[in-house]
């Protein structure tokens, strides 16, 4: 089944905190707050955009729903209702939100409006990372809310970030470890961007903060990748969405507008060597599903030639029985 996701985009401006990494004019490319006509024009957009047959939810991303002006917040969410009530929105709407702005209350109108997914930005589920990234919140409130929205038989997201400053990659791992914990039906991992304008940046420019390269936020986030498959966890989305305003600016950090691909390439490599490790040099032929031939290959051939290195030459064919990660060697 296609899923066509019509994604409007609401700043929290006057936001009281200021999260060490956060520029949402840089990452949302505006600040400009939709009004209730462009929820309803997003979605006659889409209407006309052959979305027929597909699964269509509308989602308001931004990261702080549930805290922005509760007047505001039920505007856009009724802007919505004729589409949910003529069947239109068959998927019902995803939110993305704080931990710490989750409640019975706003959880039993978010319900009422038609929602159905909440994503919160965890970013951590380490005390200290959160405090000196200046979240506002703890890892507590992330459990707090986990279990709540799912009490409510809500979908639950949760996102994180890697390379937060004060972060370690054990940090991270743990935090996928705690994530996996709360059962959650979808996961989002960001590797740290360091964005003009933020405080990540001054740490950045003073040298106080060093932030992971993309090299080294490709080989953590593989291994998270890997922690989430293996629980049966779906990684929705992995890195900063391509963007020509974050292109174009950011400072440093682990960002590629391909990075899902390459990191799942990281980890095809992994298991290519592990496979081979005992086994003499020469050549071998590698299978693996159809539509994994290219990431086991990996980007300009990087996984055959490393291979290659190592004396074994590779030849990488596709077989449909093969699910994904799946692989055998013969010589
Ligand atoms: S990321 Fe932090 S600073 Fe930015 S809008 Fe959300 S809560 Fe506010």
């Amino acid at each position: 089944m296609k899923h066509a996701n019509i994604a409007v985009f609401v700043p929290h401006n006057g936001c009281p905190n200021q999260c060490s990494f956060c520029n949402q004019r840089t990452i949302s490319g505006a600040s400009k707050q939709p009004e209730p006509s462009d929820v309803a024009l997003a979605c006659e957009k889409a209407m006309q955009g052959g979305c027929e047959g597909a699964d269509v939810q509308l989602a308001f991303f931004g990261g702080s729903f549930t805290a922005i002006d509760r007047g505001y917040m039920l505007s856009l969410l009724e802007a919505a209702q004729p589409y949910i009530k003529s069947g239109f929105l068959n998927k019902g709407i995803r939110v993305s939100t704080r931990p710490d702005f989750i409640d019975d209350e706003v959880l039993s109108l978010l319900k009422e409006y038609g929602v159905r997914a909440i994503e919160l930005g965890a970013q951590s589920m380490d005390d200290s990372v959160l405090s000196l990234n200046k979240r506002g919140h703890t890892a507590q409130d992330v459990e707090n809310a986990s279990k709540l929205i799912k009490s409510y038989g809500f979908e639950l997201g949760l996102q994180m970030m890697t390379g937060l400053y004060g972060s370690a990659d054990e940090d991270s791992i743990d935090t996928a470890k705690r994530f996996i914990l709360l059962s959650p039906d979808t996961v989002r991992i960001y590797p740290t961007v360091v964005l003009p304008g933020t405080m990540l940046a001054e740490l950045y420019l003073s040298g106080e903060y060093k932030v992971p390269s993309l090299d080294e936020s490709i080989e953590l986030c593989s291994h998270l990748l890997e922690m989430f498959d293996k629980a049966g966890i779906n990684v929705i989305r992995l890195g900063l969405h391509a963007q020509q305003d974050v292109c174009e600016n950011y400072l440093a950090g682990g960002y590629h507008p391909a990075l899902r691909e390459l990191c799942e390439g990281e980890i095809y490599y992994r298991k290519m060597k592990y496979a081979l490790e005992d086994k003499p040099q020469g050549n071998y032929e590698i299978t693996v599903a159809c539509a994994e031939i290219s990431k086991a290959v990996g980007q300009k051939k990087k996984n055959i030639n490393r291979l290659s290195d190592l004396g074994y030459n590779c030849k990488v064919k596709g077989d449909l029985r093969y699910k994904r990660y799946e692989l055998t060697v013969k010589r």
